[in-house]
């Protein structure tokens, strides 16, 4: 008995040296708490946050400050000069270590997704439940895993250390986002004008589900997202099939031979110079990519689909080669609609995820390219008579403002440092060179003159962006053992 006594002692004082007491704290401090901690979530879930709701939005982030403030944290709103009062602010947190020689930032978002009451089992996505699924307790509302979570975990963790005593070794920040369901429009501006505050030597992007097999995942990156949509044009109204088809060109028909032209049958873009400049990955990257999960037959299995595009490779894989999608197609009518004529116009929309190595302004030109040597005469206003009548085939294309993609090197210092505090409490931990969607790194990369890395929390079945959104109270213990480990990591 007394051996084990001592060599438990041991064990315990060993796993202090090695870093690993943030993360056990953080475990006895939520184990004796569930109760207690689920009522405080509740709290937290209980403020509506809908993003096109200003008001809701500013007391999420006032009780925030609040939250922060109680933990010891100096803490208050950020905004831009020029910005509405309506412009949600970020919620900002910093606690200072005096000797500190890194600073390590922690972003979340404190917005959700809109919300439609009658599609929720409860009518209410504001006030929280807490039902079993599967024999495991998950709580019940808006933002409970997007991204609350993540804000959440981050305060119990705060508390969590101070209750073990468990010091912090370099200085901490957080940056809570209010927009970030309504596409980060003022993010970058925010950050850029309080540039001083915001800076770190790594950005923690705590956001978004872990795996499929509900192993903690690591992402260094995420692909970029560019758009273009395109219009083709036929008669100047719609035609009657009879009369004047074969005669009349069906601008559907255009379209469509346009954009099987673009892939093969694999889906692998054919259009010129479109996998030009992708940065390969390290062997790093390489390496991690071989070890992580492969959980295609699943995925394909649940999806019904009878067949993957990629020519075999795997979907994480593909994930790190740019890609182009057809978002939608319309032209003329379907179904009951359906009347016997030639449609005056086709027009589609396509998504081109972006990898590093790849700008979004170049790509949207490569696609621009493409269908001008397909014969197009190509414009970006609505044609005028003449131009139609000039040129046998005539194209609008309208593009977007590009968000590029980022990648941090997994062999980084602090990016070693990160994956030994998240396995300090979660152990072996899944790592992917980057996330298939697409998050505004970029921007935060640039603004925080940092490099960013992904540490999501929430189960991949929470229903994030739907109703019923739910979060598995295991995966938020978990977390807050993970963000224990990362605030008092050196
Ligand atoms: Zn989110």
């Amino acid at each position: 008995m007394r051996t084990i006594c001592v060599v438990l002692v041991l064990l315990a004082a060993s796993a202090g040296l090695l870093g690993q007491g943030a993360a056990q704290a953080a475990q006895a401090y939520t184990a004796s708490r569930h109760a207690a901690l689920i009522q405080e979530y509740d709290e937290f879930l209980s403020l509506p946050n809908v993003a096109a709701a200003p008001t809701g939005l500013r007391a999420n982030a006032e009780y925030l400050v609040g939250e922060l403030r109680k933990r010891g944290a100096e803490a208050r709103l950020l905004t831009a000069p020029g910005l509405a009062a309506s412009v949600p602010p970020v919620v900002f947190g910093e606690i200072m270590t005096p000797g500190a020689t890194r600073t390590i930032v922690f972003y979340a978002h404190y917005d959700g997704q809109p919300v439609t009451a009658s599609e929720w089992a409860t009518g209410k996505p504001f006030t929280p439940v807490v039902k079993d699924v599967d024999g495991e307790p998950r709580v019940y509302a808006r933002g409970a895993g997007d991204d609350k979570a993540a804000i959440f975990a981050q305060l119990t963790a705060l508390r969590a250390l101070e209750s073990a005593h468990v010091g912090l070794k370099a200085n901490v920040r957080f940056v809570w986002e209010g927009e970030e369901e309504a596409g980060s429009a003022h993010l970058e501006q925010i950050l850029m004008a309080n540039r001083e505050l915001i800076r770190g030597d790594v950005w923690l992007v705590c956001d978004g589900p872990v795996d499929q097999t509900r192993q903690q995942t690591l992402l260094f990156g995420a692909r970029g997202d560019a758009h273009v949509q395109i219009t083709v044009y036929g008669p100047d109204r719609s035609l009657h099939s009879g009369h004047y088809g074969n005669w009349a060109p069906n601008p559907a028909m255009m379209l469509v031979q346009l954009l099987a032209g673009m892939k093969d049958a694999d889906g692998r873009v054919l259009i010129p110079h479109f996998y030009d400049g992708v940065a390969p990955l390290s062997a790093r990257e390489k390496q991690a990519l071989a070890t992580a999960p492969v959980n295609d037959d699943l995925l394909r299995k649940q999806l019904a689909l009878g067949h993957t595009d990629g020519g075999g490779r795997h979907l994480l894989e593909l994930l790190n080669e740019p890609s182009l999608n057809i978002n939608g197609i319309s032209s003329g009518q379907t179904g009951a609609r359906s009347t016997n004529s030639i449609p005056p116009t086709a027009m589609v929309n396509l998504d081109l995820r972006l990898v590093v190595g790849v700008d979004g302004a170049t790509q949207q030109q490569r696609v621009i390219e493409y269908v001008r040597s397909q014969g197009y005469f190509v414009t970006s206003a609505e044609p005028t008579r003449e131009e139609l009548l000039g040129h046998a085939k005539v194209a609008r294309i309208v593009t977007d403002a590009a968000e590029n993609a980022s990648r941090t090197p997994m062999d980084l210092p602090i990016a070693a440092d990160v994956i030994r505090a998240v396995e300090s409490a979660r152990g072996k931990v899944i790592l992917l060179p980057t996330s298939g969607g697409t998050v505004p790194l970029d921007a935060m990369e640039r603004a925080a003159e940092t490099r960013t890395i992904s540490v999501p929390i929430a189960n991949h079945d929470d229903n994030q962006h739907a109703a019923n959104e739910n979060l598995r109270l295991q995966n938020l213990w978990d977390g807050v053992e993970t963000m224990a480990a990362l605030i008092a990591m050196q």
